[in-house]
């Protein structure tokens, strides 16, 4: 079955719910037994982890279909759902940490994601390392017997860096070392992360899953030998998702294939635009073919979504706010994947360790919304003529 056709009907059973073609929206804290031996049986079924309901935060059908469906889609083992996506980054890290391990983190990763091996991982006795994005199988060299967790995250949040995934996982398995992907950008459908060697695959499904800005999800989802852990962190973490939420996201992803097709097509187009603006130093889009990372996407993804970034040559602040304030179908806001267009200012450097950014410039990222294409690149041309009528 295509992906196309998995994400219209993976987790859903219509036949559970006298039909209903969505699951309904259950909202649990107690689930009441008839007896004694409902009871005892119930707690057996959820230790075995077979199907059932035995306590709201220990999972419910609406919770299990995004589960169910995840998990096919992704191409994993199981999934598991947390309140956010870096919620998940977190559970799925805390997994396979314990006190006196290293963990190594890239340094392009979800600047979150970076900041909890920091100081929170930091407080429990687990040493946080940078690598460079760019780093390949020379990850060997930074690999020591009590590195326990590799993390990746392709393209990098931000800058775009295209990571060699095989690589970096081939290394770390020869040292018994667990790879979390942090696979957001391309979404279950763009890159598979199991067939690439990554154990464990994060989604901020607040994004491109839930597709209209208007929830927040995360999920873990594992190969068959990773499993055990995860579901223990997250069980031992009281770890849940609101069903609103959850239903929103199982929503979302039935659309989710024909939506990226139009933010990976209006994405790209866009940032051909912009590359061609003289303003412009650089445009950071693994699909473009001048983009340093361009062959590895090629290699590994199966598509583009439609998140990526501008750097301009240096110009005075005010030239670059007359380009942002100005913009009417750009949001500017964090997160994105919904349906509209977002315009977020970032400079990389408060977000680096190991790694120089070369450029002087400022940057933006853009989400390309669902738009007509033309009134999206009108409303960028007009933002690039104000900016050069206040160079
Ligand atoms: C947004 C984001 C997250 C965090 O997701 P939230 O749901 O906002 O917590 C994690 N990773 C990446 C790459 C993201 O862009």
């Amino acid at each position: 079955m295509k992906d196309e056709t998995k994400v219209v009907h993976a987790g859903r059973h219509p036949e559970k719910f006298e039909g209903a073609v969505n699951p309904p929206v259950y909202h649990v804290s107690t689930v009441l037994s008839p007896s004694l031996a409902d009871w005892e049986q119930k707690k057996k079924d959820y230790a075995a982890e077979r199907p059932g309901m035995y306590y709201g935060r220990h999972g419910t059908p609406t919770l299990k279909a995004l589960e169910e469906a995840i998990a096919e889609i992704e191409g994993g083992y199981r999934t598991m759902l947390f309140p956010s996506g870096l919620a998940a980054c977190a559970g799925a890290i805390l997994s396979y940490v314990k006190a006196g391990d290293h963990i190594l983190i890239s340094d392009s990763a979800y600047g979150p994601t970076r900041r909890l091996g920091l100081r929170f991982l930091a407080r429990f006795g687990v040493e946080t390392q940078f690598y460079d994005p760019l780093i390949g199988e020379g990850i060997e060299a930074l690999l020591r017997p009590n590195t326990s967790v590799v993390v990746v995250e392709a393209p990098g949040s931000l800058t775009f860096e295209m990571q060699d995934i095989p690589a970096i996982a081939a290394a770390a398995h020869a040292r018994a070392a667990v790879v979390v992907m942090d696979n957001t950008w391309a979404t279950p459908l763009y890159f598979k992360p199991f067939e690439h060697g990554v154990d464990v695959s994060v989604q901020a499904a607040t994004k491109y899953i839930v597709g209209h800005s208007d929830a927040m999800v995360g999920t873990v989802t594992v190969t068959k030998e990773a499993w055990p852990r995860l579901r223990e962190t997250h069980v031992d973490l009281g770890q849940t998702a609101g069903p609103d939420d959850v239903y929103l996201a199982q929503r979302g992803l039935r659309t989710m294939a024909t939506r990226l097709t139009q933010h990976g097509e209006s994405g790209l187009a866009l940032a051909e635009w912009i590359a061609r603006q003289p303003e412009v130093e650089r445009v950071l889009h693994p699909a473009l073919p001048s983009d340093p990372g361009h062959a590895i996407w090629k290699r590994d993804f199966r598509g583009a979504s439609g998140l990526f970034s501008v750097v301009l040559k240096p110009v005075r602040h005010e030239a670059y706010a007359a380009l942002i304030d100005g913009l009417e179908l750009y949001g500017i806001g964090a997160s994105w994947g919904g349906y509209e267009s977002l315009v977020m200012p970032f400079d990389p450097r408060e977000v680096r360790s190991v790694t120089k950014w070369p450029y002087a410039g400022p940057s933006f990222r853009i989400h390309a919304g669902l738009e007509a294409l033309d009134d999206l690149i009108a409303d960028m041309d007009a933002g690039f003529r104000r900016l050069r009528a206040a160079l």
